[in-house]
């Protein structure tokens, strides 16, 4: 047994702004982040800046295209 060759790789505590923590595998004890899976909303599924006013609406009844609920 060699010590103090290579780094220490174990589990990370990954912090996100939002406060939603997680483990990954990493030679850092702490990440933070700004945005994770949880709030990101590409992963929530929310559109909070493109649907306002139900501009998506129009746009889909103009072109008769269904929407994501039908
Ligand atoms: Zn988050």
């Amino acid at each position: 047994m060699r010590e103090g060759i290579h780094p220490k790789y174990d589990e990370a505590v990954v912090r996100c702004a939002c406060g939603e923590t997680f483990a990954t595998g990493s030679v850092k004890k702490e990440i933070k982040v700004e945005i994770c899976s949880k709030c990101h909303p590409f992963f929530t599924g929310k559109q909070k800046l493109i649907d306002t006013g139900g501009r998506v609406d129009k746009f889909r009844k103009r072109f008769n295209l269904k929407s994501e609920e039908e």
